[in-house]
């Protein structure tokens, strides 16, 4: 490997100088080629300091422009940038963090038709997107081509970070989240707002696995799904397991076709939300955090229930909201699905985020997944 230069040696000697990483690690960014999806929110912190660290060579995919409502939180631009390229900006930015870094903006929207031709050459990629279309297709391609992604995402005062990489034994998105949620049942940034501090301090945690991935310090979070509360500054881990039926990662499906998921455009819709058994099935096997609601009455529990649970008669629930996390998603199950639907109004209507009404209950239940849960 070519020596580093002295400009080099003095830039990273604080890094170099662990003995964990040394000039082993330096080299091995040096020859590292990271792309990152987005140069907003998470983007922006964790490109400035992978460039800063001496990542190789870069590529920032973002198709859209710097707008005035964006600079709170995208500290890779500024005030006169409003209205440039964010690939661009990001480019410019980047050179006078660190001249040593080669940078390729591509001012381009990924998507299912190019996500393959988008990711493959890179080792790594960083998703800062911030749609589901997006993230569907960076975790196909990236699975397809058996390289890791290192997962961020932002609502409101929570963040989460992951590192999916099944080559590692780890699970895909998919096995956590198998489909995007319906049009309409999850806000976009625009409806639900965020504190510009919390994708910084996602995408920088996003930064560190990325260079831990490339230089094979630490353990990664691969299996891990890191959630930070930043209201009450709590950071609390949950393990996540491969689907063994995974839509992608699972084997055979790893070269199916990239296909679009979910769409762009996310709005508030008041009405009530829905999840199907299936998803319902795979929400439970991923092991990501979540309440299952049942709002039946005492006797139909004992008849047939699903454990964990929290238990809440329909007639109860207004009295007794405080007992339910507000943090995860709260899935509300009955017998058929309309008892459910009704929790489900009053728990959006009480401002709960993210609720949704089982569809068919424990009735669909107990025919499409679990026979032995008694339909009674
Ligand atoms: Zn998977």
């Amino acid at each position: 490997m070519a020596d580093f230069s002295q400009a080099e040696v003095a830039r990273y000697a604080r890094q170099m100088a662990m003995p964990e990483f040394g000039r082993a690690g330096q080299e091995r960014l040096r020859a590292a080629r990271m792309l990152l999806i987005g140069a907003g929110g998470l983007g922006s912190p964790a490109a400035i300091y992978l460039a800063a660290a001496g990542v190789g060579t870069m590529g920032i995919a973002d198709p859209d422009d710097v707008e005035l409502s964006n600079l709170h939180r995208q500290i890779l631009h500024g005030t006169s940038d409003t209205g440039r390229s964010k690939a661009e900006s990001a480019r410019e930015r980047l050179r006078e963090v660190n001249p040593h870094v080669e940078v390729i903006a591509m001012k381009e929207r990924f998507s299912a038709a190019n996500a393959m031709d988008m990711i493959r050459g890179w080792d790594l990629v960083v998703d800062g997107s911030d749609n589901f279309p997006t993230r569907y297709a960076s975790n196909d391609a990236c699975v397809r081509l058996g390289i890791p992604n290192v997962y961020g995402s932002v609502w409101r005062f929570e963040g989460q970070v992951s590192v999916f990489d099944p080559a590692r034994g780890g699970p895909c998105y998919r096995c956590i989240s198998p489909h995007a949620p319906e049009p309409g049942t999850v806000p976009g940034c625009a409806e639900a707002g965020v504190l510009g501090v919390l994708p910084g301090l996602v995408g920088m945690l996003q930064a560190l696995e990325a260079m831990k991935l490339v230089t094979g310090m630490g353990d990664p979070l691969v299996g891990r799904l890191l959630h930070i509360d930043g209201l009450k500054m709590k950071f609390r881990e949950f393990s996540l397991r491969r689907d063994p039926h995974c839509a992608r990662c699972s084997e055979g499906r790893k070269n199916l076709p990239i296909e679009e998921e979910g769409t762009a455009c996310t709005v508030v819709n008041p009405a009530t939300k829905e999840i199907s058994v299936q998803d319902l099935a795979g929400v439970r096997k991923s092991g990501v955090p979540h309440v299952l609601l049942d709002v039946r009455e005492e006797w139909e529990l004992a008849a047939a229930r699903l454990e964990p649970c929290v238990h809440i008669p329909l007639g109860q629930v207004p009295a007794r909201m405080q007992e339910i996390a507000r943090d995860v998603p709260v899935y509300v199950i009955c017998h058929a699905g309309v008892r459910s639907a009704a929790a489900a109004k009053l728990l959006a209507e009480a401002g709960f985020p993210r609720v949704h009404s089982v569809r068919g209950g424990i009735a669909a239940w107990s025919r499409e997944i679990d026979a032995s849960v008694p339909a009674y």
